[in-house]
């Protein structure tokens, strides 16, 4: 008889325990689920349960005799009623006989846990009022399982296999929500070779809704080795399809959209939009620097991974102005050419597979919301010593490209430009740094008497680096004129907390 299986009729759990009763054994557990008269405030009067009993039966097996290995238990069964149930039926029950104690309990709660979480099984729950509901039906949700069930239907003889996430939902981290969150998500993969081949091929096996390709290359013979998705009598054949095709094949559920185009300034906004996140999967930095400066500009997460002969790197760009983007990391905007593509360094083909996977992996993660790479750092992984770093990824005050992004973004309600003060105390009260802007003869000649930064109007832009973006700074001069000028000039590059003193220096001393 299957460990796992359905009944129809009440459960005579005398006779349940008596089949896993085991004469060699000392310890004996079990565990009985009732129907109870309640559920979140509602009065239940009785209940159904129904499975997709064929899928359901296979994984109870399969969870029973994880249970026995995992435990060495010697003997376990697992009976779901299904059908009608009373008030005080038993709905579910589960005997484990062990050698000891210990392992019956934990096989017995390994059961009941793995049958919960991974069975197809869902209950309609009948209240008082006459209303019912269908509660617990985390399985109800899934797409594979009803696209299963109506492939019967219609093709009896020859049943369309329907993709199957059973081995991923089993995760605690991921169970029917987190399948529902993948199937939500849109993703943008820029580059189908060698890193983008395994991230799309994870991707699509994982079920992720809707998934985006571009690249703009035919396949050539020499891609095939670290391209092992493609064949190679489909050399010269725009990738973008190819892949596209794969993906299809590999799961139908996946609506996938092919942009045979290279990534640039006029498309890429437009390619990029009514996707959540971009992983970047090219082999140049003109690509890399573009897509790095859209996600500061429109705030969407862009996931990095380069390879260079033995050597990658991951990092995660969120787009916002508190975290690392590539240009923090790189300020001297590396030029293609300056380092060699797969081209002309050469490169092992599972090196951007490994990476492509990690990539891939990172990305399931961010959608699933568990821990990974933060937006802080940047993992590099030398896969000739097989060492790994996790190097500090710096949000430069002075990057190029943060600054622009904070320029065209919209600032959030600004604070008025020109302040009044009745003496610079109040001013330092209020938090703010002094910045003389006058020159270097009017700033001897009528020091300021508070401690301040110089920074004279002819060297404004130029200095304005030495400034921290998030400071709030008072620019201060003789009538308040060259400092508003100063102070608006400072906000569009950036510094938002700047300000001016409105009237200079001789507001003060009028109030003095
Ligand atoms: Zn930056």
């Amino acid at each position: 008889m299957s460990p796992f299986r359905f009944s129809t009729s009440p459960l005579d759990t005398a006779a349940l325990q008596r089949d896993v009763r085991d004469e060699s054994c000392g310890g004996f557990a079990s565990f009985e689920g009732w129907v109870r008269n309640h559920n979140e405030g509602h009065a239940v009067t009785r209940l159904e349960y129904e499975a997709f009993a064929e899928l359901a039966e296979k994984e109870g097996a399969r969870i029973v005799e994880e249970a026995r290995t995992k435990y060495g238990v010697t003997r376990a069964a697992c009976v779901h009623r299904v059908g009608s149930l009373a008030l005080g039926d038993v709905a579910v029950w589960v005997g484990v006989s062990a050698a000891h104690r210990d392992e019956a309990f934990r096989a017995c709660r390994f059961i009941i846990d793995e049958v919960k979480h991974r069975v197809p099984i869902w209950k309609k729950e009948h209240y008082v009022n006459g209303d019912s509901g269908w509660v617990n039906c985390e399985r109800c949700a899934l797409p594979a399982a009803h696209t299963h069930e109506h492939a019967h239907e219609h093709h009896p003889v020859t049943p369309a296999p329907a993709p199957d996430y059973s081995r991923q939902i089993a995760l605690r981290e991921v169970g029917a929500e987190g399948q529902a969150r993948l199937r939500a998500a849109s993703v943008l993969v820029v580059g189908a070779g060698g890193l983008g081949v395994p991230v799309l091929q994870y991707l699509a096996g994982a079920g992720v809704g809707r998934l985006g390709i571009v690249d703009a290359d035919r396949l050539e013979p020499s891609n095939l080795h670290r391209q092992t998705w493609y064949a190679l009598n489909e050399c010269g054949q725009e990738k973008s399809s190819l892949a596209a095709a794969r993906v299809h094949a590999l799961n139908p559920e996946v609506r996938v959209e092919a942009h045979a185009l290279r990534l640039d300034a006029h498309n890429a906004e437009r390619l990029c939009a009514g996707h959540d996140l971009i992983l970047d999967c090219s082999d140049n930095f003109a690509t890399k620097f573009l897509l790095n400066d859209l996600a500061l500009r429109t705030g969407k997460p862009v996931l990095f991974a380069s390879v260079y002969q033995y050597e990658g790197q991951l990092q995660l760009v969120r787009g916002d102005d508190a975290t690392a983007c590539l240009r923090c990391v790189w300020p001297e905007a590396t030029r293609d050419g300056l380092v060699g593509n797969c081209a002309e360094a050469g490169v092992l083909g599972p090196v951007p597979g490994v990476f492509g996977s990690l990539q891939a992996l990172e990305t399931l993660k961010l959608l699933l919301g568990l821990p990974g790479l933060n937006p802080d750092e940047m993992l590099i992984f030398d896969l000739i010593t097989l060492s790994t770093q996790r190097l500090r990824a710096r949000r430069q005050p002075e990057c190029a490209a943060h600054r622009r992004a904070a320029r065209t973004a919209p600032l959030p309600a600004p604070e008025e430009l020109e302040l009044q003060f009745g003496s610079l105390t109040d001013a330092t009260s209020a938090g703010f740094v002094f910045v003389d802007v006058r020159d270097t003869r009017e700033r001897e000649a009528d020091p300021l008497p508070a401690e301040s930064l110089h920074l004279p109007m002819s060297k404004l832009l130029t200095d304005a680096a030495t400034l921290d973006l998030e400071g709030r700074y008072l620019l201060i001069c003789a009538t308040g004129k060259r400092s508003a000028a100063a102070a608006g000039l400072l906000r569009s590059q950036g510094f938002s907390g700047s300000h001016s003193l409105r009237g200079g220096l001789k507001s003060l001393k009028a109030s003095a």
